[in-house]
């Protein structure tokens, strides 16, 4: 006989000693103790803190949390946020979103939650007003190497609005509206149309577009993963989600489909009160279960002052209908470029069972300087974030590599000259030659400034740069046996 078999369960042997637990002798701690006061993730804004903006005074939690109320009430000019704020800020300050505004390239819109997480009282650091309200006195002078759609998202487009760069995965881009425009937008080239006639005119011309790119996808075989995004997932009918989702997992090659969307991290009431649109996401996850294929959620949180009680209770029932939420985040300066500010982002969305998933270091993108960080910084930033939670729960810092080369883990360039600024990434098996990454001018020593106002140095450094990384890969290449 098993020796083992003879051994009780636990709850028998709790029920042979009476119901009191036996004695433990005391815990030795190793570690020490840690005072839960500091576990600053879990302890999320919750109350009306909206009302302390002075529009939202009466505004009651059940008109709040009304995603239609917060679509209506956003903010898509200055006049309409000086009506908003009034005397929270001083004169100065709007003259100086005015003119911001004037010069930004991209649309803005900014939902009421959002706007009432910023403290005004501290509008220039303000890390969410940073993101998503431009102030003229802040703007740098772009990089002279940045290019609109510095990605080539378009470059390798097929059909408009389907970017298949990598061989198994696609990005589609079911349209260009989103619940929010981000100042970083790396879409700005395409992301943006404002009008309410606008979007209804283009409706039915997408849902054209759209077919184009399924029959696309669907004489690519090597085709698995589908990204829809946009614009922004949370600005499809919930029609449209069904429709899409239903057209991708109906192809026999698509074995995943994320849904993309920034919503979550600046209207998350919607995931509370737009029933009609949570069920047509729960539905089509549903079927591809059922099809084994996986449909998930893509999210964009940046700070971890995104994250309040009313984000909990949404990513809550998100959770509960089984969904996977993963996160991508922009690490920007000001905003999320310390540390303490990741490492409590990181944590936060854990706890919300957001898995962080990307850290971008911050594209190439006009108008937004001011928010580049140097690629040292992501390397200094991943260093410090990884071992701190999970290993699924911890993001990869990636350079997107400008050209086309794809995501790039930032440790992983071939060459990187702190001195000027510029990065060098080689991607074997996307596309052959280097991609240049550029640190921000203003964050280098004024006498490399100078030469990057110069076209010639400019082109000398390049070359520099690059025969340095070619040098290098020769030299690994000679010491390495993975062929
Ligand atoms: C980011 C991206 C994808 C998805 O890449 P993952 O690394 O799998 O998240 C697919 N296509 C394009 C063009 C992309 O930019
Ligand atoms: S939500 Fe995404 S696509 Fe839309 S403006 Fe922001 S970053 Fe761009």
């Amino acid at each position: 006989m098993n020796v083992k078999q003879k051994v009780r369960p636990m709850d028998t042997q709790l029920k042979l000693l009476g119901s009191k637990p036996p004695e433990l002798a005391p815990i030795k701690h190793i570690k020490a103790p840690v005072d839960p006061s500091t576990l600053h993730h879990r302890q999320l804004l919750d109350g009306a803190f909206w009302q302390k903006i002075p529009a939202y005074r009466l505004v009651d939690e059940a008109t709040f949390l009304d995603h239609t109320w917060q679509a209506k009430n956003t903010i898509t000019n200055p006049q309409k946020l000086l009506q908003a704020v009034q005397d929270l800020v001083p004169q100065s300050f709007y003259d100086d979103v005015s003119k911001g505004f004037h010069l930004a390239p991209m649309s803005i819109r900014v939902s009421p939650y959002l706007l009432s997480l910023i403290d005004w009282s501290n509008a220039y650091t303000d890390p969410l007003r940073r993101q998503f309200v431009p102030v003229a006195s802040r703007l740098l002078p772009d990089h002279p190497k940045l290019t609109l759609d510095s990605l080539h998202e378009q470059a390798d487009a097929p059909v408009p609005g389907l970017t298949h760069r990598y061989p198994d995965k696609a990005l589609f881009l079911a349209l260009d509206t989103c619940p929010v425009y981000c100042r970083f937008c790396t879409r700005s080239y395409a992301v943006g149309v404002d009008t309410d006639e606008v979007e209804k005119v283009s409706l039915k011309a997408t849902e054209e577009r759209w077919e184009r790119a399924f029959r696309y996808i669907s004489e690519r075989p090597e085709l698995e993963d589908i990204v829809v995004s946009g614009g922004d997932s949370y600005q499809l009918k919930a029609r449209q989600i069904t429709l899409i989702g239903n057209k991708l997992l109906e192809l026999p090659n698509i074995r995943r489909i994320r849904f993309a969307t920034k919503g979550p991290a600046v209207m998350p009431m919607k995931l509370i009160t737009d029933h009609e649109w949570l069920d047509a996401l729960t539905a089509v996850v549903e079927r591809g279960r059922k099809l084994h294929k996986e449909v998930v959620l893509h999210t964009h949180f940046n700070h971890p002052n995104e994250i309040t009680a009313i984000t909990k209770r949404a990513l809550d029932g998100v959770f509960e209908r089984g969904i996977i939420t993963r996160n991508q985040s922009v690490l920007q300066r000001g905003v999320n470029d310390t540390i303490a500010v990741m490492q409590l982002l990181v944590k936060r969305l854990g706890h919300c069972q957001v898995q962080p998933y990307y850290v971008y270091v911050h594209d190439l993108v006009k108008g937004v300087e001011d928010l580049r960080t140097t690629l040292q910084t992501a390397c200094d930033i991943e260093k410090a974030v990884r071992g701190t939670t999970a290993g699924f729960h911890t993001p990869t810092f990636v350079v997107d590599a400008p050209g086309g080369g794809g995501k790039r883990v930032a440790h992983s360039f071939e060459h990187y000259d702190r001195d000027t600024g510029i990065s060098v990434f080689a991607a074997p098996s996307v596309k052959p030659g280097f991609f240049l990454y550029f640190d921000p001018v203003d964050t280098l020593a004024p006498e490399i400034q100078a030469k990057w106002s110069d076209k010639a140095k400019q082109d000398e450094m390049i070359a520099d740069a690059i025969a340095k990384a070619n040098a290098n890969m020769a030299a690994s290449a000679h010491a390495s046996s993975v062929r």
